[in-house]
C-alpha cells in the first residue's frame, strides 16, 4: 500500500510539477486567468500523455504494487482526462483568445500550430478507437500496432506544439526542464519498443510439449535455449509470449504462468479462444517462443499473513491458481485452502487427476463446480454462489485471503458472495483475463 501510494505520488508530482513550475517561478507575461488556465491544462494534459507510455512501459518496480488490470484500467481513464484537458485548452483559447489559434488552414497556420491540431485529432483516435474497439471488431493486434504508432506521431506533435508555441517556456532553465521531461518520454518509447523486446530476444525459448487437457484448453511446457531460463517469479504471475516472431513485432499475448517457481521449464495452460490462442495445437515444436515476465500483482506471497485461502477459478482461470497450489505444495505450506473450479462439464475440466493428489498432499479442498454437468454427476452444480461457499468453507475464516480468476461474471458473483461472508474487501484479489 505504501509504495503504492509513492508510485502515484510520483505519478501526480510529475503531472502537476512541470506546469507548476512553468507558471509559478519567474511567471511569464500573464494573459489572464483564462490564458494561464488554458496553458496549465495543456501543459498537465502533454506530462499526462507522456506518462501513459511509461506506465505501459513495462518498468516493474513502478508497475510491481498494482495488478495488471489496475494499471491498464488508470491508462485508459487517464487518457480519457487528459483527452478532456486538451478539449478545454482549445475551447478556452478558441472562446477567449481566437486571434492565439489563429488560421486553421495548414499552408498557412504556423506549423506549431498545425502540429498541435494533428496530434488533438490523433490523440482524439487513440482514445475513441480503445473505447469501441470491441464494438467495431476491430482485432486486437491490428488495434494495437495503429494504436502505438499513432500514440508515439501524437506525443511527438505534441512535444513540438509545446515548444513551437513556447508559452511560460521564458527561460533557459524551463525550456531545459522540459526537454528533460520529454526525453523522459521518449525514453519510455523506446524502453518497451526496442530495449525491452532486445533483452528479451537474447534469451528465447522453444517448446518442450504441448497437448490437449480438457475440451479447448491446452497445456504448453517451454524449455529454455541457452540460458538458465525463468525460475524467479511470485506464484500467480504471468508472462508475455510471442510465438515465431522476433519480440521488436510486438505480437505478442499475456498467459498466467502455471507452474510453480523454481523449475526449469514453465507451463502454461491456454485456452482456444479466438485467432491466435485456436492455432495453438498447430504449433510446431521448433518454433521460437520470446517469454517477457514475469508481472503482475496476483500472488499468495503479497498476503504471507494470510491464515487460509479460498481459491475460485473459471476455466482457463486455473493456471494462477495452479501455481500458487503447486508453490505450496513444493513448499511444504500447509495453511488450509479451498478451491472452486468451475466448469461447464467433467470432460472440460482440466487437471483433475493433479489437483487430487495435491489435495493429498497438501491441506486442500477441491470442490468441483459443473454448470452442465454429466447426468451422474453428484457434486455441486450451477454457478459459485453465497450456498456453495457457505457449504465448503470452514465456520471460521478469519484472516483468509481470496484469488479469483475466471470469468467476468464468475468474479463478480465470487466477490459478491464472499462479502456476504464477512470477508474484507482487501482480502479478496482477482485477475481478469482480458485488458480491454
Ligand atoms: C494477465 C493475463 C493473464 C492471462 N492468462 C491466461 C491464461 O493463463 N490462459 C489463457 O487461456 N488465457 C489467458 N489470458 C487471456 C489471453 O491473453 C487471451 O485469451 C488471448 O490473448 C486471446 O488472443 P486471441 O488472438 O486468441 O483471441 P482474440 O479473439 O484475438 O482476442 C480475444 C480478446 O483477448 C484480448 N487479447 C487478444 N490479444 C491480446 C494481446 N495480444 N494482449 C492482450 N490481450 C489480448 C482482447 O481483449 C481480445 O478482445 C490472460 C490474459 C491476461 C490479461
Amino acid at each position: 500500500m505504501i509504495r503504492a501510494a509513492l508510485w502515484l505520488a510520483l505519478y501526480l508530482g510529475l503531472v502537476l510539477l512541470p506546469p507548476a513550475l512553468l507558471v509559478l517561478l519567474e511567471p511569464p507575461r500573464s494573459g489572464g486567468f483564462a490564458w494561464d488556465f488554458a496553458m496549465i491544462l495543456g501543459y498537465s494534459a502533454l506530462a499526462m500523455f507522456g506518462l501513459q507510455f511509461v506506465l505501459t512501459a513495462r518498468f516493474k518496480r513502478a508497475t510491481a504494487p498494482f495488478g495488471i488490470d489496475l494499471i491498464y484500467a488508470l491508462h485508459r481513464w487517464l487518457a480519457i482526462a487528459a483527452l478532456l484537458f486538451v478539449m478545454v485548452h482549445v475551447i478556452l483559447l478558441a472562446w477567449r483568445y481566437p486571434a492565439a489559434l489563429g488560421s486553421a488552414d495548414p499552408l498557412r497556420a504556423p506549423w506549431h500550430m498545425s502540429a498541435g491540431r494533428l496530434a488533438l485529432i490523433l490523440f482524439a483516435f487513440i482514445v475513441l478507437s480503445s473505447l469501441l474497439r470491441k464494438r467495431l471488431r476491430w482485432a486486437y493486434e491490428s488495434w494495437r500496432f495503429w494504436h502505438g504508432l499513432a500514440a508515439t506521431a501524437a506525443l511527438l506533435l505534441a512535444i513540438v506544439h509545446a515548444e513551437g508555441a513556447g508559452h511560460f517556456l521564458n527561460a533557459a532553465w524551463k525550456q531545459w526542464a522540459w526537454g528533460a521531461l520529454a526525453a523522459f518520454w521518449i525514453f519510455a518509447i523506446i524502453h518497451v519498443r526496442l530495449l525491452r523486446p532486445w533483452w528479451v530476444a537474447r534469451r528465447p525459448w522453444r517448446i518442450a510439449s504441448r497437448e490437449r487437457l480438457a475440451g479447448r484448453m491446452w497445456r504448453l511446457r517451454l524449455r529454455p535455449v541457452g540460458h538458465e531460463g525463468l525460475r524467479r517469479f511470485e506464484p500467480g504471475q504471468f508472462a508475455w509470449l510471442s510465438f515465431g516472431q522476433h519480440p521488436i513485432r510486438l505480437a505478442e499475448h499475456p498467459f498466467s504462468i502455471a507452474s510453480a517457481p523454481g523449475s526449469e521449464e514453465l507451463e502454461f495452460a491456454i485456452k482456444e479462444l479466438g485467432d491466435f490462442t485456436s492455432t495453438i495445437g498447430e504449433l510446431s515444436p521448433d518454433t521460437h517462443v520470446y517469454v517477457d515476465g514475469p508481472y503482475g500483482a496476483f500472488s499468495l506471497d503479497r498476503e504471507p499473513q494470510a491464515r487460509g485461502f479460498v481459491f475460485i477459478a473459471g476455466g482457463a482461470g486455473i493456471a494462477p491458481i495452479l501455481s500458487m497450489i503447486r508453490a505450496m505444495a513444493a513448499r511444504g505450506d500447509l495453511r488450509p485452502a479451498v478451491l472452486f473450479y468451475g466448469n461447464r462439464n467433467l470432460q472440460r475440466t482440466a487437471y483433475r487427476a493433479e489437483l487430487a493428489a495435491l489435495a493429498e498432499q497438501c491441506r486442500l479442498k477441491v470442490v468441483l463446480l459443473l454448470h452442465e454437468p454429466e447426468t451422474d454427476w453428484e457434486g455441486e452444480r450451477g454457478y459459485i454462489s453465497e450456498g456453495i461457499l457457505r457449504r465448503h468453507l470452514p465456520e471460521k475464516h478469519d484472516g483468509w485471503h481470496a484469488f479469483l480468476c475466471g470469468p467476468k461474471p464468475m468474479l463478480a458473483l465470487a466477490e459478491k458472495s464472499l462479502r456476504r461472508l464477512g470477508f474484507p474487501l482487501a482480502a479478496i484479489h482477482s485477475e481478469i483475463f482480458d485488458l480491454a
